[in-house]
Parts: structure tokens; sequence; C-alpha cells
């Protein structure tokens, strides 16, 4: 573990920016997203959870996959340098992984040949996560019921905690490593700029305290134990009308969630030139699974809901063997009537009806 003084945050940031294209939180107009910084200046360094996930920073919100006209086809550019995400919290550092799983796995196609997300892996793959403890979590920051906690280190390159006075960094994975053995090594210490000291004693003792403090502030959380096999029970009951019957559909909670990925692809274009562009979609709209016939297999309202709690947590437990949900608690925050995730969670786990297991 290494320690960065405050004081020298900056010249950090500014030397990262030199060999990556650097992400972090930034807080404009009143809203809160990744974005491109290249000082801490710009670096809104106290916010907990952005408004925005960070999914968009290597899944935007609309992508242009390629262009073409009479002379064929052109995919878009590479970007000349890695990605460096900079104060990624606990929760979406775990999204981007569960992300990789269904962008970066080669997975095989009906003609039998292997197929990746080449648009996802080129930004993913080469990037450098810096992840941030949390020392003080929300009231709706639930982590904790899915395997995960404030001062998570998995999946992080390096993680990072916030001690007041200093950044302590602790490497994890091999990149991680590789990039803090430079910034200790003299010979490159131009390359990653500010210098850091080896943390001390009172500095380790100083995170495990914030850790054991950040731990006792989040409640205990319930047993998730056969969760995905409840909710198979219970597909065809007609408590789904009832969990579901607040929603509008308005898709607020898919748009801010760290962990959804339905994606429509559309072409614009006129007289033989245009762009194919992936843009972001949800389950909970109506027109998601409306058939060119016109019939809607989720036509109703409970439907759409139930699809998108089966996704998180019983679809992908058997696909990818974990929920597709982080417990980042946005989807609590953002819903417009009030709708909260962890008491459908708790619903179905106390429904004693007949499809009940
Ligand atoms: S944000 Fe709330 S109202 Fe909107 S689709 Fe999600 S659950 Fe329904
Ligand atoms: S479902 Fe809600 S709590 Fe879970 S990852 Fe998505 S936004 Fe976060």
């Amino acid at each position: 573990m290494v320690r960065l003084e405050k004081g020298k945050f900056d010249d950090f940031i500014r030397s990262l920016a030199e060999d990556y294209i650097v992400y972090a939180a930034v807080t404009a107009g009143g809203k809160s997203s990744f974005k491109v910084v290249a000082s801490a200046g710009e670096i809104d360094e106290g916010r907990l959870l952005t408004d925005r996930s960070p999914k968009e920073i290597f899944f935007p919100h609309s992508e242009v996959l390629f262009e073409y006209d009479g002379d064929g086809i052109r995919e878009t550019k590479k970007a000349a340098k890695p990605i460096a995400v900079w104060g990624l919290r606990g929760c979406d550092v775990k999204s981007l992984a569960m992300l990789d799983k269904v962008f970066g796995t080669a997975r095989q196609m009906p003609d039998n040949e292997m197929f990746e997300d080449p648009y996802w892996k080129r930004k993913y793959d080469n990037s450098l996560i810096f992840g941030l403890a949390c020392n003080e979590p929300r009231s709706t920051c639930f982590c904790n019921w899915l395997g995960g906690g404030p001062h998570s280190e998995d999946a992080s390159d390096i993680f990072v905690i916030d001690t007041g006075e200093a950044f302590l960094m602790q490497p994890v994975s091999d990149k991680g490593k590789a990039f803090i053995g430079k910034m200790t090594d003299a010979a490159g210490a131009s390359a990653a700029g500010a210098s850091v000291a080896k943390a001390s004693g009172a500095d380790e003792k100083k995170a495990a305290e914030l850790a054991s403090g950040a731990r006792a502030m989040m409640a205990e959380p319930p047993a998730l134990d056969g969760l995905d096999e409840k909710l198979k029970g219970i597909f065809h009951e007609d408590i789904w009308e009832e969990m579901s019957a607040k929603c509008v559909n308005c898709g607020a909670c898919a748009f801010v969630c760290s962990t959804c990925h339905c994606f429509d692809v559309q072409d614009e274009g006129k007289g033989g030139k245009g762009k194919r562009i992936r843009i972001w979609d949800s389950c909970m709209f109506p027109i998601f699974t409306r058939e060119a016939s016109g019939h809607n297999p989720r036509h109703l309202s409970s439907d759409r809901f139930k699809q998108r709690v089966m996704h998180k947590y019983s679809y992908f437990v058997d696909n990818y063997g974990e929920s597709l949900c982080t417990g980042c608690g946005r989807c609590v925050i953002v819903c417009p009537v009030g709708v909260d995730i962890r008491e459908v969670i708790k619903r179905v786990l106390s429904f004693e009806g007949k499809g009940a297991r």
C-alpha cells in the first residue's frame, strides 16, 4: 500500500492524463457523471455515487458502430490512449465486471463463429480502474445484500482509501501492481508523476478503522439464498400486479442502473450513406418487445416489471452465477413513484402464496 498526499493529487491526475484518457466524477448543472478530466480541480471529490452510472464510459448511451457510403463501411476510430477511471465506488467497479461477462465474453454464434463485442473490449480490456472506498454509505446503498461492501476491493486494479489528508492506494490486479510499481520506482517516477510514500502502520490502522466504521453504518442484510428459485416459483402469481402497481414504466431505473444493458440498433442515413448506431433501450418500455405483427408478449406493465426483476435476480444467476445488481441504490433514488427494489426483494422473499417454494 502507498500513500499519496492530497497536496500531490493534482500532479497525479495531470500525470495520469499524459498516458490515459482519465474519467472521474464531475458535477455540472446539478447532475454528476463520469467525465474526462485533465486536472484534480475538475473532480467532485466528495461525491459518493454519481447520478449517472459509469457504464456509459464503456457502453455509451448512443454509440456509432460504423459509417457507410458508396465506398463501403468504415468502423469508428479507436481512441489513441487507454482509459483510466478514478474513484469508482465498489458497486460500480463490480457493475463493470458484470457487464464484461455480457459484452467481453466470447460466445458461439449460429454460424459457429465466436463473437465478443469489440466496442466494449477495446475500451474495457485496457482500462485501469481505481476503486474508491465508501467511508459513509448512503441509506439507499445495499451492496452488502449482494456480496459487496463499502470497502470491497473486488475487480479494482488499484483500491483507494481516502483518509482525509491522503489517498492510500492498494494494488489489487497485476495491472495495478505494475502501475504502483512504476510509481514507486525512481526510474519510472516521471511516468506516474506525483511521488508517493510507502504507507505507514498508522495509515494501515486508519484504513482498517474506516472500513469497520463504514460496515457498521449499513443495516444487516436479509438472507437472499434461494431468491432466484423463489422468483421462478412465483412467475405466474398475481403478486407482480401488486408489486408493479405504482410503476409508470418510465425506464429511469434502467437508464441510471449500472448493470442494465438492453440496447437497440438503428441506421441513420440518406442517399446511400449514413451510420449505424447502438442506443440504450429498456425492457420497461412498452414497445421493447412489440413484434412486427403488433403482438406484444409483455403487453402489461406488470410483465415488464417482472422481466426486469427476473433478469436481475434469476436469469442472470442462471447464466453467470450471480445477480445482475450491485446494490448501488440508484434506481431507488431516481424512481419518480417510490418503487424501492429492496422492498420488492423482501416482498418476494416473504410471499407464501401457492407458487412459493
Ligand atoms: S423508475 Fe420507477 S416508475 Fe420508472 S420504470 Fe423504474 S420502477 Fe417504474
Ligand atoms: S437494480 Fe438498482 S440497485 Fe441494482 S444495480 Fe441497478 S440501479 Fe443499482
